[in-house]
């Protein structure tokens, strides 16, 4: 998926030692997807960013938070959820071009992020990242939903629909598994 850029400046700002910005707003993401799962956005994500310089890299911390909507994984209806995450990030100025080529290469995996000579980072990977982190295992319209029928499909949370087939939902988990065995 391609993100919209939210390029900040770091610099001159957080230039100096405990220097701190703190930015706040709407990040305008309309569609977000994990797995095979998709999910979307009327509102994009709110963020709450605080940066501050720690000597040599900036720290960035916050939250960010998005209602999202998705797909229940019983009944197949409309989920909606409320996600709030934590947004990280440790920018590391890099000092000359070729230290910024050798931290990409040594630390590909490391947890921070090197900034470009000209001080400016996108913010929108960690941003996505925070929501992203957060969203459940299982996605659900309501913690009680009945979910399908597994003979006829009918959606079991308006009621029943009069197949002897044991409920998959709730406490049931392998009652579909037993029946096939
Ligand atoms: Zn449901
Ligand atoms: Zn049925």
């Amino acid at each position: 998926m391609q993100l919209t850029a939210f390029e900040y400046k770091l610099l001159p700002t957080l230039a100096s030692l405990a220097s701190s910005v703190t930015l706040e707003g709407t990040y305008p993401l309309t569609s977000l997807k994990k797995g095979a799962r998709n999910f979307s956005l009327d509102k994009g994500i709110n963020y709450h960013l605080q940066l501050t310089n720690t000597g040599g890299a900036v720290l960035l911390s916050g939250t960010a938070c998005a209602s999202l909507r998705g797909e229940c994984d019983r009944c197949l209806g409309s989920a909606e959820l409320t996600i709030t995450g934590e947004v990280q990030g440790y920018l590391v100025f890099a000092t000359s071009q070729q230290d910024a080529a050798n931290a990409r290469l040594d630390d590909a995996e490391a947890e921070f992020t090197v900034v470009d000579k000209d001080g400016s980072v996108n913010l929108a990977p960690f941003i996505y990242a925070a929501i992203v982190y957060e969203l459940p295992q299982m996605v659900l319209c309501d913690p009680a939903c009945a979910g399908l029928c597994p003979v006829c499909g009918a959606d079991l949370n308006l009621g029943p629909c009069g197949c002897s087939a044991p409920s998959v939902a709730g406490d049931h988990p392998f009652a579909v598994l037993k029946q096939l065995l």
